[in-house]
């Protein structure tokens, strides 16, 4: 990589050349106004001087797109879709995640299901469905505004003795602003005063009209707290999945979005990862956010260690040096060095927005020719 010589980066800082020899002999290297100093180095001094070096070259690569695998078509498989369930509050969420994940996940492990990693996968006519276990509107307004789309299909979950509420016109408009297909799932048919037909006729206003009545959007109807229509649900989200054509690379380095992320006492900081392109591996150079890490451990939705994890799959990872934000992405690099550079470079960026005064000078500037 390129250098710059003691009196060169004296010249650029404004300082005498003997400043610079005098901090390098603090540092422990002798040095005379013709040495040459590498990258490290210059940071070094730079940072003894208060000078903050603005790594301009790196940054301007740190653009995820840049180092994402470009798809080879013949490597894109089907994946598993990746569910969102939203609706006003009361309407039945969590009574439905609860229920999909109970009918279907194996029974017979000790304890059953303890494991929260934010999201799940189930299984359905041999086929994989993943569902985000964090609440929908959380998911999307957090994910869509760092430019994440993790979402496939949502499930809008509307009462059938309440009908279509404030947060259930919110969910739509996410829905529809993401341009994600909507199945409207008609909870709590079981109670006195349940209305399926008023809930389809207020619906028809957000322009989700029924098959029935001429239009595209599939209805069920259900009682989550019962477990009745779960098994209709799930083919309908294969059907719609299936028309969507969803297709990943399971080949490429892995690309995809923080789910959840937390800092654990023991473990240091551990991050719900959906993998949306590629594999993940144990000992994968990551980058997430503005932080990185190589992959240390990593847990499927059942809590069981695992080594990869495919397209759609969600997995908890370790090994990161700090804690990502939900919605942040996350790429993985064959060469563990340039995966540094890059999350060092984006670590850094992330403490400059978030402070004010600082003296800025770019590598480019201290590089450039005299
Ligand atoms: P959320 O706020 O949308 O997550 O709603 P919850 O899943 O917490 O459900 C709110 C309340 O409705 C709880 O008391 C549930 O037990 C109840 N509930 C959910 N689904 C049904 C259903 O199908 N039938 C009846 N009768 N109650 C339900
Ligand atoms: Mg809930």
């Amino acid at each position: 990589s390129e250098t710059l010589t003691v009196e060169e980066l004296a010249a650029k800082l404004n300082k005498e050349a003997s400043e610079i020899i005098k901090k390098l002999m603090f540092l422990g290297v002798m040095a005379t106004k013709n040495q040459d100093l590498d990258d490290d180095a210059v940071e070094l001094i730079c940072d003894e001087f208060g000078v903050e070096v603005e790594k301009e070259i790196i940054l301007e690569d740190t653009d995820f797109d840049k180092y994402r695998d470009q798809d080879d078509k013949a490597e894109l498989v089907e994946r598993p879709a990746v569910v969102t369930i939203m609706g006003h509050v009361d309407h039945g969420k969590t009574t439905l995640l609860d229920a999909i994940r109970h009918t279907k996940v194996t029974e017979g492990e000790a304890g059953g299901i303890t494991q929260h990693i934010g999201a799940y996968q189930v299984e359905n006519d041999g086929r994989k469905l993943t569902f985000l276990d964090t609440p929908g509107h959380a998911a999307f307004t957090s994910m869509r505004s760092r430019g994440a789309q993790v979402t496939d299909i949502a499930v809008l979950v509307v009462a059938a003795d309440d009908g279509v509420m404030p947060q259930t016109v919110e969910a739509i408009n996410h829905a529809k602003a993401a341009e994600v297909p909507i199945i409207v799932a008609v909870n709590k048919m079981d109670k006195e005063g349940a209305n399926p037909d008023r809930v389809m006729q207020e619906l028809t206003e957000y322009e989700l009209i029924p098959e029935d009545w001429g239009g595209n959007t599939i209805f069920v109807n259900m009682a989550a707290f019962k477990h009745e229509g779960i098994d209709s649900l799930l083919e309908m989200l294969q059907l719609v999945s299936e028309m969507e054509e969803l297709k990943a690379n399971p080949k490429a380095n892995a690309f995809g979005t923080v789910i959840e992320a937390e800092l654990d006492k023991g473990r240091g900081p551990v991050a719900t990862l959906l993998v949306q392109n590629g594999t993940l591996h144990v000992s994968d150079s990551v980058v997430v956010g503005s932080t990185f890490g190589r992959v240390r451990t990593m847990v499927n939705d059942e809590g069981k260690r695992v080594q990869s994890a495919e397209p759609s799959t969600p997995v908890e990872i370790t090994g990161l040096n700090d804690v990502p934000q939900a919605g942040d992405q996350f790429l993985v690099f064959s060469d563990e060095k340039k995966s540094r550079q890059v999350g060092e470079a984006r670590q850094q960026k992330h403490i400059q927005e978030t402070r004010s005064e600082t003296t800025k000078v770019s590598v480019d500037d201290l590089f450039e020719q005299i």
